[in-house]
């Protein structure tokens, strides 16, 4: 049994495997989520439940957080019950949610004052790479901290790696998700220019995965094109999050800004959908 208790907040698509994965590697792990449906499958494999983050932090050593946005992000820390509202002092707070590098360093600066450590640690990798703790790990932050626990990532990636001070690892996960929204948006217009000249799907798909361009995100949301199944691993609505996050901080491209466009307009139709529901958008 490992040592270090872990608190965990979240359990979204991401955050429910990727709690499994510490449960399975013999960890202590105690859960909360908001809505109080989701907790049973954890339950089942072990975990303790929390009915706040207050009564979680408790009895916690490092905290784990998934959650969806900066709004999610305040609640968390600030909210009443929240985890501003218990002693901290000692603890680890890892913020691996996509979120703003000024949320991050707003907790970290109030984490700091109260004698507790925050590190961001935003991931890549979708609901498959969480199942099999092959996530990338991006992280921002104090050195020793993330020394500290980063046998715990190692239990939930591939690979993490500290790439600066606080925020530096939001700043690489809005870079990566930016090009994961002109991936997306481009993978959509291609298959429906290929329909509209006659070319089935399938063949296309075929061809585009065993050709130079093919890589592991053709083929998965190929498939999801394949099979009409927008069930999400990643929710549409997180990538026009995303992409006005990275806005916020500069980014002003010609494709940034279209891909923004195309997405905020799906939202409404197709936001709870995955984001390659985009393709019904694209075909109008
Ligand atoms: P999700 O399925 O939409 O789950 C969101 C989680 O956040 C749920 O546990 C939800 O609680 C909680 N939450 C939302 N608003 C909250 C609030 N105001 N207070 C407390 N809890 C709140 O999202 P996900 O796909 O797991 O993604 C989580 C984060 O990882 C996001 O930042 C996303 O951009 C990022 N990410 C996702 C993927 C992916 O492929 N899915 C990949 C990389 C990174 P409820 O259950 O109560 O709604």
């Amino acid at each position: 049994m490992n040592t270090t208790k872990i608190g965990w907040i979240g359990l979204g698509n991401m955050g429910i495997p990727m709690a499994e994965q510490l449960i399975t590697a013999d960890y202590t792990v105690t859960v909360y989520n908001r809505s109080k449906d989701k907790e049973t499958a954890l339950k089942e494999m072990g975990a303790l439940i929390a009915e706040t983050p207050k009564e979680l932090i408790a009895t916690t050593d490092v905290v784990i957080i998934m959650v969806s946005d900066d709004a999610a992000i305040e609640q968390i820390f600030n909210g009443q019950e929240g985890l501003f509202s218990a002693e901290i002092s000692g603890k680890i707070m890892i913020n691996m949610s996509t979120v703003s590098p000024a949320i991050s360093k707003e907790m970290d600066t109030l984490c700091k004052e109260k004698g507790a450590q925050y590190l961001d640690a935003p991931v890549s990798g979708s609901v498959k790479q969480a199942e099999t703790g092959q996530l990338v790990i991006m992280v921002g932050g104090d050195e020793t901290a993330y020394e500290q626990v980063k046998p715990i990532l190692e239990k939930l990636g591939k690979m993490a790696v500290r790439l600066g001070d606080t925020g530096a690892g939001n700043l690489a996960k809005l870079a990566i998700n930016s090009l994961l929204a002109l991936y997306t948006q481009g993978l959509a217009e291609t298959v429906v220019f290929a329909n509209q000249q006659g070319i089935k799907t399938e063949d296309l798909l075929n061809l585009l995965n065993n050709g130079a361009i093919a890589n592991i995100f053709t083929k998965i949301k190929g498939d999801a094109i394949i099979a009409d199944n927008y069930k999400p691993a990643f929710a549409l609505k997180h990538i026009v999050k995303d992409l006005t996050l990275a806005k916020a901080i500069g980014l002003d491209s010609p494709l940034a800004k279209t891909a923004l466009n195309t997405f905020e307009a799906a939202t409404a139709k197709y936001g709870e959908e995955d984001l390659i529901a985009v393709i019904k958008q694209v075909k109008g």
